[in-house]
């Protein structure tokens, strides 16, 4: 009787480290950051920053739409800051989007066999310093904060699409991690 009970007591709690494990992430999601764990934040190493609204569901700041889905990060550097491509890829895209994203880029990446596009918006106009099918380096200057499009001040709106550009959920990751991706400091 009491074994049993023994038994029992180790199999809840083995079942829950189990579920605990699995339960804030998919399997899928969970491959996808392992393999995008690299992604550096997209300003130049030592910007302060403050990260102004995260991904996900929200009220929008311009409309007051409720439960309005927010694709990506915001995040606010003084102005002038450049923005630099977040990992080595190709450029997609740049275009203006004036009731979305204003000037934004498009960045593909080969990470893992596997298709992601890392993407920038509301960047100051005249400031995009790289053009369509343009191979960049991570850390590399594509251009500068600004405020351009549907935005009510100056900051970045950063994204992460898996596989094509995409702005929904089930193509999106939080870019969040990306800003815990210290700069590399080696010596
Ligand atoms: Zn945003």
């Amino acid at each position: 009787m009491v074994i049993a009970y023994i038994i029992c007591i180790i199999m809840v709690a083995f079942i829950s480290l189990i579920t605990g494990m699995t339960i804030g992430a998919t399997g899928g999601e969970v491959q996808e950051l392992n393999d995008l764990k690299d992604l550096q934040i997209p300003f130049p190493d030592g910007t302060y920053y403050v990260k102004t609204s995260d991904y996900g569901y929200r009220v929008h700041p311009v409309t007051g739409e409720q439960n309005k889905f927010h694709s990506g990060i915001d995040i606010a550097p003084p102005m002038g800051t450049e923005i630099v491509a977040s990992a080595s890829g190709t450029v997609l895209e740049t275009g203006y989007a004036p009731s979305g994203l204003g000037y934004y880029v498009y960045i593909e990446h080969d990470i893992a066999g596997k298709k992601y596009i890392t993407a920038y918006g509301h960047m100051a106009e005249g400031s995009i310093v790289v053009s369509k099918g343009q191979n960049v380096q991570a850390k590399q200057k594509i251009g500068i904060v600004g405020t351009t499009g549907m935005s009510t001040g100056i900051h970045l709106h950063f994204m992460i699409m898996v596989d094509r550009v995409c702005f929904v959920s089930d193509c999106l990751l939080d870019p969040s991690f990306v800003l815990e991706n210290t700069p590399k400091s080696e010596n």
